[in-house]
C-alpha cells in the first residue's frame, strides 16, 4: 500500500511517516475535545475497509455513522465529485444548477411527494432539524406553541435541534434551548393520544424517527406512526419525520417510514434527510410535503450559503444512481435479514438479540459491556458502536457482502462468555 500523502496548508506529510500514536498527540493538542481521543486515525479507505497510520485495516461496520452507503472511494461516487467539483463547484443561491433542481426532483420522486412539495437543501442533519423546527413554528404560530418530541430521540447538536433531542447530558448544559418542546415516553400510543387531548390545538407537530438510531437502534411499534399521523392531522399539527439515519436505503426501503410494519401509508408533512444522502460527502435536505408545508418558510425567512451546492447534489445524485444500478436497496434488506439471522443463530450467552431494519442493527447484549466489545472488535480489525451500554450498533456500506460480514460472525462466536461478568449496571 501506498500511503496517501496527507497535504495540510504549507505542509506536505506522508501518513506513514507518523504512526497512530504521533497522529493521536497532534490530535489531543490541535483539535477541540468534543469527541474525546480518537481510537485511531485513519489514512485511507476502500469498499467497507479502512486502514489506520500504522497501515492496519478495519472492517468498517459503522460506515461513518450511517454515512457511508457505497462505503470508501467508491470510483462512481468519486468520479461525480470530482466531475461537478471541475465543472461548477459552488454559486450562491441566488443562482440555480442543474445538479441541485434535480436532487430536489429526485428526492421529491422518491418519497412520492405530493403536488407542491417542495424542498430545502441543507449541509447536515442537524440544519435540516433545525429549518424543521422554524417550520413548525410558522405553522403554529403563538397558537400552538407545543411540540412534541419523544424520549430517547436524537435530532442533532444544534439549539433548535438541541431543544428537540432528549438526552439531559446534551442539552442541559446549553439551556434555556427554544421552548415548547414536551417529551413523551417512546412507542406509547396513550401517552400520545393524552398528549392531543388536552391542549391539542396548541400543539405546531410532532417530530419523530421512524427507527431511533443513538437511542440503540429502536423502531417504533406497528401502527404507532399511523396513529401519530391521524391525531396529527385531527388537530392541524404537522408530523415531521427524521429520517437523517433510516432514510435513503438504509433499512432497505429508501425511507423506514415506507416499510409496513413502520409507517406503511403514513404521508408526512415533513421529513429530514442527511447522513447517507451524500454517501460521506455533507449534504441534507427538508423535504416539505404539500402545498401548505411546503410555504410555511417564505421567501427570506431561512436560507444558507453552501446548502443546494452542486458538489453536495451532484455527490446525492451519484449515490442514488448507484443504489438503483446495483439493485442495493435488495441487497441491504437480503444481507440484513442473513445477518440478523446469523447473530441470532450465534446463540451466545452474551446476545439477548438483533433489533432495527435493513442495515441499520442494533445487536442487544445481556449485560452492559457494548464499548467493551466494541474495544475488542477494534483489535480484532472490526469498527462497530456502543451506542448504549447493552447495544452495539451496525450501519455498514450497503456494498458489503456476506462474506467480509463474516468476520463479525467469527469474532462474536469468539466472546468469552463471561466477558465484564464483572461490569455492574452503570444506571
Ligand atoms: C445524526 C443525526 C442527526 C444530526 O445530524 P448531523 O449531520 O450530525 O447534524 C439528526 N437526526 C438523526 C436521527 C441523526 O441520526
Amino acid at each position: 500500500m501506498t500511503p496517501a500523502a496527507l497535504t495540510t496548508g504549507m505542509t506536505t506529510t506522508t501518513a506513514g511517516d507518523v504512526d497512530v500514536a504521533g497522529w493521536t498527540d497532534r490530535y489531543t493538542h490541535a483539535v477541540m475535545d468534543t469527541f474525546g481521543p480518537p481510537q485511531r486515525v485513519l489514512v485511507r479507505g476502500e469498499g467497507p475497509y479502512v486502514w489506520d497510520a500504522d497501515g492496519r485495516r478495519y472492517l468498517d461496520l459503522l460506515g461513518g455513522i450511517a454515512v457511508n452507503s457505497l462505503g470508501h472511494a467508491h470510483p462512481t461516487l468519486t468520479a461525480a465529485i470530482s466531475a461537478q467539483l471541475g465543472t461548477l463547484g459552488h454559486v450562491s443561491n441566488f443562482f440555480g444548477t442543474p445538479t441541485q433542481i434535480t436532487l430536489a426532483e429526485r428526492l421529491l420522486g422518491l418519497l412520492g411527494a405530493p403536488a407542491g412539495s417542495r424542498v430545502f437543501l441543507t449541509n447536515s442533519g442537524a440544519e435540516a432539524n433545525e429549518a424543521a423546527f422554524k417550520l413548525l413554528r410558522r405553522h403554529g404560530g403563538p397558537e400552538r406553541p407545543r411540540v412534541l418530541a419523544l424520549e430517547g430521540a436524537f435530532h442533532g447538536r444544534t439549539m433548535g435541534a438541541l431543544a428537540l433531542t432528549h438526552k439531559a447530558a446534551y442539552r442541559e448544559p446549553f439551556e434555556p434551548l427554544p421552548g415548547g418542546v414536551e417529551f413523551l415516553p417512546f412507542g406509547d400510543l396513550d401517552a400520545l393520544e393524552a398528549a392531543f387531548a388536552t391542549g391539542g390545538a396548541q400543539v405546531a407537530g410532532l417530530v419523530v424517527e421512524p427507527v431511533q438510531g443513538e437511542a440503540g437502534v429502536r423502531p417504533l411499534p406497528a401502527g404507532w406512526l399511523a396513529a401519530a399521523r391521524r391525531l396529527t392531522a385531527e388537530h392541524g399539527a404537522l408530523l415531521v419525520l427524521d429520517e437523517v439515519q433510516s432514510g435513503m436505503g438504509r433499512t432497505g426501503r429508501w425511507f423506514a417510514h415506507q416499510h409496513p410494519h413502520l409507517g406503511g401509508g403514513v404521508v408526512p408533512d415533513v421529513v429530514t434527510l442527511a447522513k447517507g444522502l451524500g454517501g460521506g460527502f455533507p449534504v441534507g435536505a427538508l423535504v416539505a410535503l404539500g402545498e401548505h408545508a411546503a410555504t410555511l418558510l417564505g421567501r427570506g425567512q431561512h436560507g444558507t450559503t453552501f446548502g443546494g451546492n452542486p458538489v453536495a447534489a451532484a455527490a446525492a445524485l451519484a449515490v442514488m444512481g448507484v443504489v438503483e444500478r446495483d439493485g442495493l436497496l435488495a441487497h441491504v434488506t437480503d444481507l440484513g435479514a442473513w445477518l440478523r439471522a446469523e447473530v441470532q443463530g450465534l446463540g451466545h450467552p452474551l446476545v439477548a438479540g438483533v433489533r432495527g431494519e435493513g442495515l441499520l442493527l442494533g445487536v442487544v447484549l445481556t449485560r452492559p459491556v457494548a464499548a467493551l466489545v466494541a474495544a475488542r472488535a477494534l483489535e480484532a480489525g472490526l469498527i462497530v458502536n456502543p451506542c448504549t451500554p447493552e447495544v452495539l450498533r451496525l450501519a455498514p456500506p450497503y456494498v458489503l457482502t456476506r462474506d467480509q460480514a463474516g468476520d463479525l460472525l467469527a469474532f462474536l462466536a469468539g466472546l468469552p462468555a463471561d466477558l465484564g461478568a464483572d461490569v455492574g449496571d452503570p444506571a
